[in-house]
């Protein structure tokens, strides 16, 4: 299947309306993005999976918002 989308919500095609995927596109940019982390105030917190935070820098792992960390 031939799409010149870029963004991640790409791959739901022409499903579920533009509407919804831009705001998904925009969800995911900001849950894959690279946080400060609370405890080393280092840029290295990634998201692990919904509400779990995990920091590359000091390895702490903690809990936050689904798609950002707070
Ligand atoms: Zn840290």
């Amino acid at each position: 299947m031939a799409t010149s989308k870029s963004a991640s919500s790409g791959r739901f095609g022409v499903r579920y309306g533009r509407k919804i995927r831009e705001k998904v596109s925009e969800i995911e940019k900001k849950s894959r993005s690279l946080y400060k982390c609370p405890y080393c105030n280092k840029i290295k917190v990634k998201r692990v999976f919904a509400g779990v935070w995990h920091c590359k820098s000091c390895s702490n792992k903690f809990t936050g918002k689904a798609y950002t960390p707070y």
